[in-house]
This record gives C-alpha cells, structure tokens and sequence, in this order.
C-alpha cells in the first residue's frame, strides 16, 4: 500500500523503539490507536479557516461538526462554558492567551523556568519574555511554590497577568491564594495545566476552574490526546479590565481569545487533529479515564516511595502529582550524564534542572521522571520498584558498558509484559 518505505520503515523502527524501552518522561504519553486512527484521516485535506458556523471556506458542514463534537465533550470534561480546540501546540495556546491579554512591554509573573516554569512563562528565549516584561516567581528551599514572594512581587509590581502552572513541579497549586492576590491589584489569574490536566480532568487534584479566569492546557501529556492545545474558561465574562480586539471595541472574554487564536495567532485549524481531540475527549469522558488517572497517582507514589528508599532526594520529599523531581547531586552523577546512561539502557527520561541549580541549562544536576506513558503500558505498583532497581543499577554503574547493556536487555524483556499497539 505504501511507496515510501524509506519514511515508513522509520516509523515502524519509532514504533519498535518505544515498545522496547521504559518511557519515563513525565510530559509523554501513547494515545489510544482509535485516536492515532482519526488523526491519519481527510479533514487533513480541508481549509476551516474560522469557527464552527463561522468560517471563511466553503464546504465547511462536516468539519464543523467535528470541531463542535470536540467543543462540547471539552466543555462537558471541566463544565466549561466555552473553549477553543484550535491550538496547535501548547505553546501557541498561551501565544493566543498573550495575545488577548496583554500589550507589548506590559508586565506579567509566573513560576521562573529555573525552578519548573515553562519557557512561555517568560523565558528571555521565547516570545513571552522577548515581547513582554517577565517578572518571576520560584519556590522556597523546600521545593513548594513560593507564594509569600509571588504575592510580595505582584503587590510591588502590579503585572497585568499572573501564571501559574508548571513542566516540572511535583506539587498541587493553591490556585484561591493566588486569585486573591491578583484581585488585590486587578490581575488576569491564567493557569497553564499542561501537565495535570489529566489528573485534573478526572477531580484528582485542585480544580484551577473556579479560581482563574484562563485555562490553557496541552492535550498529548496527561489527557492523553494528540499533540495539540486547548483554551477553556468556566465562566465567560465581560471583561473587567476593559481588554480590546484589534479594532478597539471592547468584547468578552471569549471572543477576544477566539480572535487571538484566528485571526491573531494561527491560520486555517487542523481538523483531523481536532477530530482525534474528540476521540481522547470521549476516552476521557468514561470511567476508563478515571481509573488511569487514579493508577498514575499511585504508581508516581510508589515509585517516590522507591527512590527516597535508595536514598534519592526527591524535591519537596515527594509528589502530588504524576511526576518527581530528583536531586542527584549526593549521588554524584550530574543530569546529563544520568539522562545519557538511562537512554543506553533504553530507560527515558529527561535531565532538569533543580531549584537553585548551582550547573547550568545543559548539564543540570537532576532528573525528572513521570509516569503517565508506562502506566498506560499497564504497570502497577509493584513494577514501579522493579523500574526504580533498574534506574539504580544504571546509575550507580554508569562506566560499566557491559552492565548497561544486560539492562538494556532486561528492559526489553519486561516491557514484553506490557503489549504496546499490538495491531500494529
Ligand atoms: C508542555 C508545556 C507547554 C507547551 O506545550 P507544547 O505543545 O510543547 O507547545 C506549555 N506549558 C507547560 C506548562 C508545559 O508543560
């Protein structure tokens, strides 16, 4: 059927990659094959410029169903009264979220990329610190958010927006006690739950909802979807800080989001991508979800549990979440050597940074690992210590090349248990 096999003999060499091999970074996942199948389908084909009912192109009444399918169950998942499947990335959500909210050179806070913000929270490398002016937050030497110095800097400061949200933070966040902060100085509260939303989706951790005015999320990290962005609100609102569209009138908060994703930020959607958002949002939808979501909390636990037994310091002693941070500097192998070692032994999993990293960016004295992709490999409890012995033995042996390669091998063994797209 295919032509090509220079290009899909490659994939299926990805496919057998990751079958073999332990997927420990916390912001992947494997999508369910009816979502990878709607994604190889023909809306590809269709130019959707605009919104369901609203578009610039004919032949838009299929498309458009699409597209209000994956609205309606996004909304049902958070009770949202509006939201945006258009995103296509994470990144370009919160470029659309900026866009709608803020003017150049204006000010906003959020967690300092160092201590486990994301580079749109204004990294002086991305467009968010590089068009407006970022203030930042960290966290205190216990690892927790620091919210006595967010709430000291918004006061001093005033930024228009606060962020809050996380790549690599093991905690939950007190979205309330930031949302009365930013109700002291009229700040816009934009939480980014790229990471949790899976867990949040399923009423596993705090609801940022009800405290904070814009969602974005991605939906291919813990929601499990394809690759892509989302935007919601609960409750759309006339907005209070007399926020613009380009031709100066004022709107609510909706549409200025809207017309920051299309027209402002992004041209014609991707609308097999969007179809494959609702397949992921129907899987979300069932009790299925909730039960993975539930695993993924006590798996990320037990494997905690794991390391702090080997003597691993974990930051903030432990996490929340689906993710851990770990310090190895007592340990003595940096990030970059541990990533290096761990990938040999096909274990992945990515170096960080750890709050107030004495290394720098590209050597890092920690790892971070997450559990979301091998517990929808089907691992449970007991196998979150079988994977914490094998990361010690890599790491406690990392010159010995023949020890790694027996790994290696024991990976590829164990993960035989744990069938990855069988139909493939
Ligand atoms: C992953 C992530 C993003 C960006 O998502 P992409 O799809 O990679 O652009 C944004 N914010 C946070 C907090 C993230 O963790």
């Amino acid at each position: 059927m295919y032509k090509d096999t220079a290009v899909f003999n490659l994939i299926h060499k990805e496919l057998e990659r990751q079958r073999n091999g332990i997927e420990l970074i916390a912001s992947e996942n494997f999508t369910s094959l009816e979502v990878m199948k709607a994604m190889g389908t023909v809306p590809t084909n269709k130019y959707a410029e605009g919104y369901p009912g609203k578009r610039y192109y004919g032949g838009c009444e299929v498309v458009d169903e699409i597209e209000q399918l994956a609205i309606d169950r996004l909304k049902k998942i958070f009770n949202c009264s509006w939201a945006n499947v258009q995103p296509h990335s994470g990144a370009s959500a919160n470029a659309a979220v900026f866009l709608a909210v803020m003017k150049p050179g204006e000010k906003f806070l959020g967690l300092d990329l160092s201590m486990g913000g994301h580079l749109t929270h204004g990294s002086p490398a991305n467009f968010s610190g590089k068009t407006y002016h970022a203030l930042h937050y960290g966290v205190t030497k216990e690892g927790i958010v620091d919210y006595e110095q967010l709430e000291a800097k918004a006061r001093a400061e005033k930024p228009k927006m606060i962020i809050c949200g996380a790549s690599a933070y093991s905690r939950d966040w007190d979205y309330k006690r930031i949302r009365a902060v930013a109700d002291e100085i009229g700040a816009v509260v934009f939480a980014d739950i790229a990471h949790p939303a899976g867990l949040i989706a399923s009423g596993l951790l705090n609801d940022p909802f009800d405290h904070c005015h814009i969602v974005s999320s991605t939906t291919h990290k813990t929601l499990r979807g394809p690759r892509g962005g989302i935007i919601m609100l609960r409750h759309d609102f006339e907005n209070p800080w007399g926020l613009k569209d380009p031709k100066g009138n004022l709107r609510t908060m909706s549409s200025l989001l809207d017309l920051a994703v299309f027209p402002g930020s992004q041209g014609g959607p991707l609308e097999h991508v969007i179809a494959a958002k609702a397949v992921a949002f129907g899987e979300i939808l069932s009790d299925d979800f909730k039960s993975y979501g539930k695993q993924v909390i006590t798996n990320a636990q037990a494997m905690a549990k794991a390391f702090v037994g080997r003597g691993y310091n974990l930051i903030s002693n432990g996490t929340d979440n689906h993710l851990m941070l770990i310090d190895l500097r007592n340990k003595n192998i940096t990030g970059k050597k541990a990533q290096e070692t761990l990938d040999k032994a096909h274990i992945t999993l990515n170096k960080n940074a750890v709050p107030f990293d004495d290394k720098s960016p590209f050597v890092t004295s920690g790892i971070r690992v997450g559990v979301p992709a091998v517990t929808t490999r089907g691992m449970k409890e007991v196998d979150m210590e079988i994977v914490v012995n094998l990361i010690d033995k890599v790491l406690m042996n990392a010159h010995d090349e023949k020890l790694i390669e027996s790994v290696k091998e024991e990976v590829k063994g164990f993960m035989k248990q744990f069938p990855l797209y069988p139909e493939l």
